[in-house]
């Protein structure tokens, strides 16, 4: 039995004020919430008053993202040790929005995991494939590369430690969500490659979160898709009432 993650991507969205005031309507809303797991992912600037806020509640705070060195002089970076500092117990990592506009690959997503599992953070290591992956069916071989390059590196143990989200990048941010039988194959085969690489046990352990225009009305049939670990949702996590129908789906 796979406890679900419902976790929420704010992106640049949401100043200290905005952000308090987010969790003063939040929190009744999902206080009841028990059996799953339930995240937020604010600007780095607003993780200690988010973290404040969700001090002794069922919500728990993450990055957006992390260098991979715990300090130095990497001017505009964060480190991992800096986030879990702030209160934050995950990190997203390598979201298709660092890819595209940031230049970060699989490469560079293995060596943030690798530091962020130091730290003692949650990865939520984001894979997917472009609109014209898809359409020229290589949406498979793209999720292979990506798993290859990112993850498949990773010892027993620092595997055991991290969630996947798949995020087909034509549906995020878009209102295009992919029907829940189009993720449920690509959970079904990203769990493969974990099968093969990590063993069935592992493999059955893993959560994979879906991500992509994630919205009250469709959350309830994406999380009845027994390869639907949980959500990464964007725009939606940014209206209280919104992300805790998600969340309650
Ligand atoms: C995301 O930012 O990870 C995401 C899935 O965005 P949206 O829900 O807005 O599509």
């Amino acid at each position: 039995m796979r406890t679900p993650v419902m976790a929420g991507n704010w992106k640049m969205f949401k100043n200290v004020a905005e952000t308090n005031a987010f969790f003063e309507k939040f929190k009744p809303l999902v206080a009841s919430t028990t059996g799953r797991e339930i995240v937020i992912c604010p600007p780095f600037v607003d993780l200690p008053v988010a973290a404040w806020a969700a001090r002794d509640s069922n919500i728990d705070i993450g990055g957006q993202n992390c260098y991979w060195e715990n300090e130095g002089a990497f001017t505009g970076e964060i480190s991992p040790s800096m986030l879990a500092g702030a209160g934050a117990k995950w990190v997203i990592i390598a979201h298709s929005e660092r890819r595209q506009f940031f230049g970060e690959t699989d490469e560079t997503a293995h060596k943030r995991i690798v530091a962020a599992l130091a730290a003692g953070l949650k990865p939520i290591v984001c894979v997917g494939e472009l609109l014209a992956d898809r359409e020229a069916g290589n949406t498979n071989s793209v999720l292979d590369r990506q798993f290859r390059g990112g993850i498949a590196g990773l010892s027993s143990d620092q595997f055991a430690n991290i969630v996947i989200a798949y995020e087909p990048v034509w549906a995020i941010g878009t209102g295009k969500t992919a029907t829940p039988q189009i993720a449920a194959e690509a959970h079904a085969f990203i769990r493969g490659l974990a099968r093969t690489k990590f063993g069935p046990q592992a493999a059955d352990a893993l959560r994979i979160l879906y991500g992509g225009s994630v919205k009250p009305e469709n959350a309830k049939e994406l999380m009845a898709q027994e390869e639907i670990d949980g959500v990464l949702v964007g725009g939606a996590s940014l209206k209280p009432d919104g992300f805790a129908s998600i969340v309650n789906y």
